[in-house]
């Protein structure tokens, strides 16, 4: 029988490259898209001799043709921790919007299964705790963050439009904070940024007093929270996938401390403006249709991450 092809974008980056594993580990045909912007041909450096993937270096943005069947497309590209998107403004709103637009287009026109990589940031700085899925929000369209935000506001709308209007088979994923290997040591967020620090000695930068919150999900269960949505049900509306487990920044910033044995000091730097206070995700609803949850305890979780930190700091033991 031939092999089904699944094509995903953003590829080469931290959560896309974890999900072409998967999907060559479940016997299909995989096509990478990612123009690099973010991610790193490292994380599929170990792809390099694979008869079943096939990395393709294009900026989603940009239509894009292929004469092959294509049965799965998960829509992944789009820089994501904040650093990157106040850095790549404009990119991040198009990967967003007009990425989006070519990838249900080519969806619609392959007859394939669309998923869309939203994000808890959907949310904005949520008045509702724990968020739910049927919570609208509250995102300042205009702030700093608003690049993002609204980007994934716009790919979700746009997704519903493509399975209102034309009955395309669609999925909304709403990613809350995940880590693990792979993740780029000076992308900016909060994991990265302690472990790089903590292990160089150098102080931990606790933005504002560190009493806000989130809740950190490990890849692997990410993964298989995403491939069960796509898989085993047939569901158009957002499902949230997280741990939701949820911990104050400082006391995470303490975490790392321990865990690495660093001797190195807190400092405490301005809070950005429209950084969240308060982040966990409800996945009542991924339990009841996925029967999924979580499984990776954070301490374990952070074992492996800070091992994979070590190696690409050449800090072997
Ligand atoms: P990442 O930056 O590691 O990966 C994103 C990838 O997309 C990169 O390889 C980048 O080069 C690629 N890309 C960006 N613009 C592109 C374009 N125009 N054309 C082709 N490729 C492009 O980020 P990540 O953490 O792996 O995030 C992956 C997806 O998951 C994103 O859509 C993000 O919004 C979503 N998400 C992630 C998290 C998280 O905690 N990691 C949380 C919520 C949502
Ligand atoms: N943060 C921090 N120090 C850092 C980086 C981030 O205190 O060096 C905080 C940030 O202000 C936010 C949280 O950690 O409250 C998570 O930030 P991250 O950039 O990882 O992702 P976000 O959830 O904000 O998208």
């Amino acid at each position: 029988m031939k092999r089904k092809t699944i094509l995903i974008t953003g590829s080469a980056g931290f959560v896309g490259s974890h999900l072409v594993d998967r999907a060559l580990s479940e016997g299909f045909k995989v096509i990478g898209l990612d123009n690099l912007i973010t991610g790193s041909e490292e994380n599929i450096r170990h792809l390099r001799n694979e008869p079943n993937f096939i990395f393709i270096e294009h900026d989603v943005t940009e239509p894009v043709v292929f004469p092959d069947d294509v049965d799965y497309i998960f829509h992944f590209a789009s820089p994501a921790s904040p650093k990157d998107y106040y850095a790549l403004p404009i990119e991040t709103m198009r990967v967003g919007s007009e990425g989006t637009y070519n990838m249900l287009n080519l969806a619609r026109e392959k007859g394939a299964t669309f998923m869309l990589a939203s994000t808890s940031e959907v949310y904005g700085d949520p008045e509702v705790h724990p968020q739910q899925e049927t919570y609208w929000g509250r995102v300042n369209p205009i702030g700093p963050r608003s690049v993002y935000d609204e980007a994934k506001r716009y790919a979700e709308a746009m997704t519903m439009a493509y399975k209102r209007l034309y009955d395309l088979d669609t999925r909304i994923v709403r990613i809350f904070n995940t880590y693990g290997p792979r993740m780029r040591l000076n992308d900016g967020r909060v994991l990265p940024n302690f472990i790089t620090q903590a292990l160089k000695g150098e102080p931990l930068t606790v933005y504002g007093d560190g009493s806000q919150t989130r809740s950190f999900c490990y890849v692997d269960d990410l993964i298989e929270g995403v491939w069960r949505l796509m898989m085993n049900v047939k569901y158009h509306d957002p499902v949230n996938i997280g741990n939701p487990e949820e911990v104050k920044i400082i006391d995470f910033a303490r975490e790392i401390l321990e865990i690495t044995g660093s001797q190195s000091p807190i400092v405490f730097k301005p809070l950005p403006q429209d950084d969240p206070k308060r982040r966990r995700p409800d996945i009542t609803k991924a339990r009841q249709l996925l029967n999924w949850e979580p499984k990776v305890p954070r301490k374990e979780g952070l074992r492996r991450t800070l091992q994979y930190f070590k190696n690409k700091l050449h800090l072997y033991e």
